[in-house]
């Protein structure tokens, strides 16, 4: 079997900067893949060049088949990819209920896109109960579930969470984890980015780590949580 998305021997740069450094990976359907590493590892240049934001200057990024690496981004939305960037983006003048309308841009199906929207208020009911608010009044954690929420309005197939606990509180960090399983049982195939790597790696399947643009170190989330160099540089033990 294929897997959902490959990426092969990919490369990206910033000008003379090599940020990525043909890094090779994959994500299973159905699985929770998880990419940790410490700042400036590449984390989000590799996420922006999957979901074609940025243009790689090597490598394959292949998605369900299909080669994407020269796609452009709504094009890879469409196909059932969606990104949920780092920072959340969201649009902070724009009520919560507007801002999930932008995540189902691509869709025409106006009953389907309803029952999402019902769906991320389901799954995340404070939306709901302030739907006509601005995003902008929201608070870290809230405005993390309004990127989740949106992200998932195009109906994904394969979702990519850049840090979805960055600056959270621990009881905030533990309800976004939390969703990430819950995504997983209804079907959705979800690639993670985390600088907590505790967190990451207890929900995935399968993890790799990024040092300096390469992965240095693959294994199942059980097996990297009790490796020894992750616990030490990623885990804070001695
Ligand atoms: P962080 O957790 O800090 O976001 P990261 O693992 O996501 O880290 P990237 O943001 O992908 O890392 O950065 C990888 C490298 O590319 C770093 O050396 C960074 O300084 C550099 N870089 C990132 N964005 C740019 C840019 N727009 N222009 C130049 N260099 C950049």
């Amino acid at each position: 079997m294929t897997a959902m998305l490959e990426v092969r021997d990919l490369e990206v740069a910033y000008g003379k900067i090599l940020a990525v450094k043909k890094i090779s990976f994959s994500v299973e359907q159905g699985q929770v893949v998880s990419l940790i590493g410490t700042n400036g590892a590449g984390k989000t240049t590799t996420l922006k060049t999957i979901s074609g934001l940025l243009r790689p200057i090597g490598g394959e990024i292949w998605f369900q088949g299909e080669r994407i690496d020269q796609m452009a981004a709504h094009d890879i939305v469409t196909r059932g990819l969606a990104h949920s960037p780092e920072g959340r983006r969201i649009f902070p003048r724009l009520s919560v209920e507007e801002n999930l309308h932008l995540g189902a841009f691509s869709r025409k199906d106006t009953a389907g896109v309803r029952a999402d929207l019902q769906a991320a208020y389901d799954l995340f009911p404070i939306l709901g109960e302030r739907r006509k608010q601005p995003a902008g009044t929201f608070s870290g954690g809230e405005q993390q579930m309004l990127a989740m929420g949106r992200a998932m309005m195009s109906r994904p197939k394969l979702l990519m969470l850049d840090e979805p606990s960055m600056g959270l509180s621990p009881i905030m960090m533990k309800r976004i984890m939390s969703t990430v399983t819950e995504l997983q049982s209804q079907g959705t195939t979800i690639l993670l980015v985390e600088q907590n790597a505790q967190a990451a790696l207890k929900r995935a399947d399968y993890g790799y780590v990024l040092e300096v643009g390469k992965i240095v170190l693959s294994g199942t989330g059980q097996d990297l949580l009790v490796n020894d160099s992750v616990r030490k540089a990623y885990l804070g033990e001695d």
